[in-house]
């Protein structure tokens, strides 16, 4: 196995999480009966460039089929962060109705939605048909295909350059960063951004996220590690922003090496920030293992006491996350009997692995569960706050990353 990046030998392991599904791949119940793809979630880092990455390499179209269930759309605190930043960047950049913005994996128009709105040119590229059908609905312009550099020279033939080019949760996504990275620059106007938010592998590691581990994502960014990818692409990144989303993430804005953005001193400060944390050092990266084990671990035990007691253990948001947490801790049905999800498009459905059949979460009162595991830990504020009525009635929430937390 070679880095993505650079190339060199992985030899050093980050983590094992053993064989899981991919994490987006919920079953219908005739899928019960058939056999279930299960591929290795070994995770390597590169000790040259320091790109933490997965080891076995699944090709991006079996993860990203047609019915790919995860809509952008369906968490409320993420629409409010979109709608913030779409207000930001027509301030800070100073966006027309003449500007041109374009967003990689666009999904179901979350966000383009936004600048559409406030009549600035815009367009989306997504290869998910479900999604980018939702997007079209919404009057958004869509090429549905996977973006690469040939993909980006024939858009910006056709449809010419952007002033801004988004990029949300979708650059640890991709197999091939190089490619992707040139295929940004291609889509850029001369001194136009690209705006790129990735969770941040710093955030990861303090706060033991192994369950935002799973084959869809290739990569775990640091901003040591995409600035490297980035100034070899003779990219520059000029600000860096740290965010809460998905548990801290990082927002970079970059432009071409001789754009005339300056570089916020948020750059350096970053990179050495990483640097003390110690990212490019392998101690933290051979600890981790053992930090998981332990949270996944102590999770068990307290399921099982629960169990002991008769309690009704259920779950809430049948995320990606969700499925590699319970997977690794191989966690079934009769330990969390449902796991309850507003997406229409997984209710009815199971989850992949541990085969934990997804309710509506208006059943949630029929089945009264004594406690509630918060898989998506990251809107877990959002989503106590929706079920407030059932904590009135004695349910209490569990969540269990960085560490055990009953509220
Ligand atoms: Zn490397």
């Amino acid at each position: 196995m070679f880095c993505r990046n650079c190339n060199s030998k992985i030899e050093n392991t980050f983590i094992d999480l053993g064989h899981s599904p991919p994490s987006n791949a919920y079953l219908t119940t005739e899928d019960l009966q058939k056999k279930e793809l299960y591929f290795p979630l070994k995770i390597g880092v590169c000790k040259k460039c320091w790109l933490v990455q997965t080891k076995d390499f699944i090709k991006a179209d079996e993860l990203f089929t047609k019915d790919y269930a995860y809509l952008s759309s369906a968490s409320k605190s993420w629409l409010e962060h979109c709608k913030n930043f779409v207000n930001y960047s027509i301030k800070k950049f100073n966006l027309q109705s003449s500007s041109f913005v374009i967003e990689v994996a666009a999904n179901d128009g979350y966000l383009l939605q936004y600048y559409k709105s406030k009549n600035i040119k815009c367009l989306g590229i997504e290869p998910t048909q479900y999604a980018a059908d939702l997007a079209k609905s919404k009057g958004i312009e869509i090429i549905s295909e996977f973006c690469n550099l040939e993909t980006a020279k024939r858009i910006s033939n056709q449809k010419g350059k952007a002033d801004l080019v988004i990029g949300n949760n979708v650059y640890a996504h991709v197999p091939d960063i190089k490619d992707f990275t040139l295929s940004l620059k291609e889509l850029i106007k001369e001194n136009g951004i690209i705006s790129l938010e990735f969770p941040h592998l710093m955030r990861l590691i303090q706060k033991i996220q192994f369950d935002t581990i799973y084959h869809e994502h290739f990569s775990y960014l640091s901003l040591t590690t995409v600035n490297l990818i980035f100034e070899e692409a003779d990219l520059k990144i000029f600000d860096v922003q740290e965010l809460v989303t998905h548990g801290g993430s990082l927002r970079i804005l970059a432009s071409t090496k001789n754009s005339f953005h300056e570089k916020n001193p948020s750059v350096e400060k970053m990179l050495n920030d990483e640097k003390s944390f110690g990212i490019t050092n392998l101690t933290i990266y051979e600890n981790f293992q053992e930090q998981a084990n332990k949270v996944k671990n102590n999770l068990i035990k307290l399921l099982v006491d629960l169990k002991n007691k008769n309690k009704k253990v259920m779950a809430y948001g049948a995320a990606a996350k969700g499925n590699t947490l319970l997977n690794y801790a191989g966690i079934k049905k009769d330990l969390i009997s449902y796991v309850f999800d507003k997406a229409e498009s997984k209710q009815g459905k199971y989850m992949p692995g541990s085969h934990i059949p997804i309710l509506d979460p208006k059943e949630i009162f029929n089945k009264n569960p004594d406690y509630l595991l918060i898989l998506p830990w990251n809107i877990s504020k959002e989503i106590i706050e929706s079920l407030n009525e059932l904590r009135e009635t004695g349910t209490k929430f569990i969540i269990c990353i960085p560490e055990i937390n009953i509220i």
